[in-house]
């Protein structure tokens, strides 16, 4: 293997740390971050995803609420819940757990977070902002991305950025944030003729499609950092990324692995949008 591991779960535990320490002395100003998740029936993943919230919360010292509603409940029902956070002075940051049961709409759903509270950052305010440029909640998951390549010294000023994926959530705010620092930016999908060959340009090569193992050392360029997004569970029941790790490490530069790589990212980013909802809530600079 020639490629040096980018570490999240380190980098996520720094990240922690500071956020803790912020915490800490805005509780002296008296403001405690505070962070409502919302999950709507009882899905094995949404629910593990939820406690993992919950707890970091808890240890960052934020205040934390987790509102679990039955599967059946009507949507006017958690639209009424979202208007009550929404004006609940203890709560800066509010999540919807996703997927929602099938009779809930979620684009309705997003819409209905107040912008300023939206730590998902995937209220079309927040999207809009991020592509404008302005101040904007990122989504967590690309902003760990670009956590990652930071803090561990990788450069993306001028570097050609490849992102393998263009949904919502992921690829195309990848593409926005990598853009935004000043890459050239190639955003690549399921329809895209001759991926391997625009991958292999990439210096910075981000992966979220959702295809186990579907990335590997022929759509690597000697040397790229590698970020892989993808979470897939095998037959066995192990995790395995988008990207063939044990095949792309004898390539890359840097390489996330899975997991251990962007996993831990999302969480931290999280409490981090939290923390900046809540100070620019207090209007604390
Ligand atoms: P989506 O299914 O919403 O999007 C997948 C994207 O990949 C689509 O744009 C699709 O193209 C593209 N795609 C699919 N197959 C191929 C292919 N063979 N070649 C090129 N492009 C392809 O997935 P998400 O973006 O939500 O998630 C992607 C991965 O990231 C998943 O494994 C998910 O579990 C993981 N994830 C991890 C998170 C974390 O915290 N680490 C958070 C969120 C997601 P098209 O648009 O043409 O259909």
């Amino acid at each position: 293997m020639s490629a040096a591991i980018i570490d999240g779960k380190a980098i996520s535990n720094a990240i922690r740390e500071e956020i803790r320490a912020e915490a800490e002395a805005l509780k002296a100003k008296g403001v405690v971050p505070g962070l409502a998740v919302i999950l709507v029936g009882d899905d094995p993943a949404s629910k593990v995803y939820v406690g993992n919230k919950e707890k970091a919360c808890l240890a960052t010292g934020f205040h934390s609420v987790v509102h679990r509603l039955p599967a059946e409940t009507p949507q006017a029902e958690l639209l009424a819940l979202i208007d009550r956070l929404n004006a609940d002075p203890a709560i800066h940051g509010i999540l919807v757990q996703l997927p929602l049961p099938k009779h809930i709409n979620e684009k309705a759903v997003i819409d209905a977070i107040r912008p300023d509270k939206d730590v998902d950052g995937f209220h079309p305010v927040n999207t809009g902002n991020l592509m404008i440029g302005d101040e904007s909640l990122l989504p967590c998951t690309p902003a760990g991305c670009i956590e990652l390549l930071k803090r561990s010294g990788i450069g993306i000023a001028g570097k050609h950025a490849v992102v393998i994926g263009r949904s919502n959530i992921v690829g195309k705010p990848a593409a926005m944030l990598l853009l935004r620092e000043h890459a050239t930016v190639t955003i690549c999908h399921s329809r895209t003729p001759n991926l391997e060959a625009i991958a292999k340009q990439a210096d910075i090569l981000v992966v979220a499609i959702g295809r186990a193992k579907a990335i590997d050392a022929r759509h690597v360029k000697p040397g790229a950092a590698v970020i892989d997004v993808g979470i897939n569970r095998l037959p066995d029941g192990k995790l395995a990324g988008d990207v063939d790790f044990d095949s792309a490490a004898e390539v890359a530069g840097w390489i996330t692995p899975v997991p251990g790589g962007v996993g831990p990212m999302t969480i931290t980013m999280l409490l981090r949008n939290t923390l900046t909802a809540a100070k620019r809530i207090h209007g604390i600079g």
